[in-house]
């Protein structure tokens, strides 16, 4: 079968590799849909730490293959799932506390084992999903990425009303928003720094944008929320967004991290902490939303494909990842198509 793989840092190869070999417990799923991710292109680049060589990809939805044993997981073949991006030991301390996240001997697709940018791709069973009836391989492919926002969503009670910023009009940012204005958040004002990205906003409800490179971010989050905000979501992973994040969340709100900094934050003013009496809150992973995030898929609860700007076939995988770091491409979901 065919696979995107990387071998060393910043080079993606399309290899011809035998299909997994299963253990009793793995099931063989054929790959419809792949996403690139900001964590995928951290392994392409060499930032995010991988066992190399390894297949990459780890967003996905596909069709049951083969069972490593009769009937695992109740599961026949052609069954369409989607699946988490890997599995933990189980065994840990964390894992034994049901803090699988945390575990230090995790699988992790297309980082520790390979993932599913090829044309089958090998997992535990466990953590396969059936699709529910009438949600597509395009949507399922986003299931991990609305698991990770449920959770970071759960993280403050109560968004009824509250005014919310999201920072990051990507893929994550866009799901959040969706689910806070699905959930009753009477205003949402997002932040980015592409306008196309913001177009999208406002088609997808955001009552307010705001473009960070036309200078003053804050100044213009709190022109249009003068309390501030009663919750805040960093979806960027990019330092400076973060200090605005701080500077714009109200007296006992709460601001909820799920960006991945890859670089460290030099200065940061921290006085609100006392002063607002804030509460930050760090999400990792998807856990508890994975139910979820099908169930929201299942009631067509949000618009999943208006998102999607780029296919590929995995030959053009490199090309993909390409345009997913071109900020001129205007590239928000790119799909990786490795079989029909
Ligand atoms: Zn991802
Ligand atoms: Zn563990």
């Amino acid at each position: 079968m065919k696979a995107a793989r990387v071998r060393e840092a910043g080079k993606i190869v399309i290899e011809e590799v035998p299909v997994p070999k299963l253990g009793e417990k793995d099931v063989l799923i054929k790959v419809h849909r792949v996403g690139v991710c900001g964590t995928d292109a951290g392994v392409y680049h060499g930032y995010v730490s991988a066992k190399l060589p390894v297949t990459l990809g780890h967003e996905y939805s596909g069709t049951i293959a083969k069972l490593g044993s009769p009937s695992l997981g109740g599961f026949k073949e052609g069954d369409p799932v989607t699946a988490s991006g890997g599995w933990s030991c189980g065994t840990c301390e964390f894992c034994e506390k049901g803090t699988p996240q945390y575990c230090k001997s995790r699988s992790s697709l297309g980082r520790t084992v390979d993932g599913c940018m090829a044309e089958y791709v090998k997992t535990d069973y466990r953590i396969v999903y059936p699709l529910p009836q009438g949600v597509s391989f395009d949507e399922g492919a986003n299931f991990l990425n609305i698991a990770n926002v449920v959770r970071a969503y759960k993280k403050v009670p109560l968004q009824l009303g509250k005014k919310v910023v999201v920072f990051g009009a990507g893929n994550i940012g866009l799901i959040m928003l969706q689910m806070l204005r699905a959930t009753g958040a009477s205003e949402v004002v997002v932040v980015d720094a592409i306008d196309f990205r913001l177009d999208l906003a406002k088609q997808l409800g955001a009552s307010g944008v705001v473009n960070v490179i036309r200078g003053k971010p804050v100044e213009r989050i709190l022109q249009l929320f003068p309390g501030g905000a009663d919750m805040v979501v960093e979806a960027t992973g990019n330092p400076l967004a973060f200090q605005n994040a701080c500077d714009v969340v109200k007296e006992g709100g709460a601001l909820v991290v799920i960006g991945i900094f890859s670089k460290k934050i030099t200065e940061l003013d921290l006085s609100f902490l006392y002063n607002k009496e804030a509460t930050i809150y760090g999400s990792k992973g998807g856990g508890e939303g994975y139910r979820d995030a099908l169930q929201l898929l299942k009631e067509k609860r949000l618009n999943i494909t208006s998102m999607i700007t780029h296919r590929f076939p995995l030959e053009e995988t490199e090309k993909a990842f390409r345009t997913f770091d071109d900020k001129g491409s205007n590239a928000l979901r790119v799909l990786i198509e490795p079989t029909a």
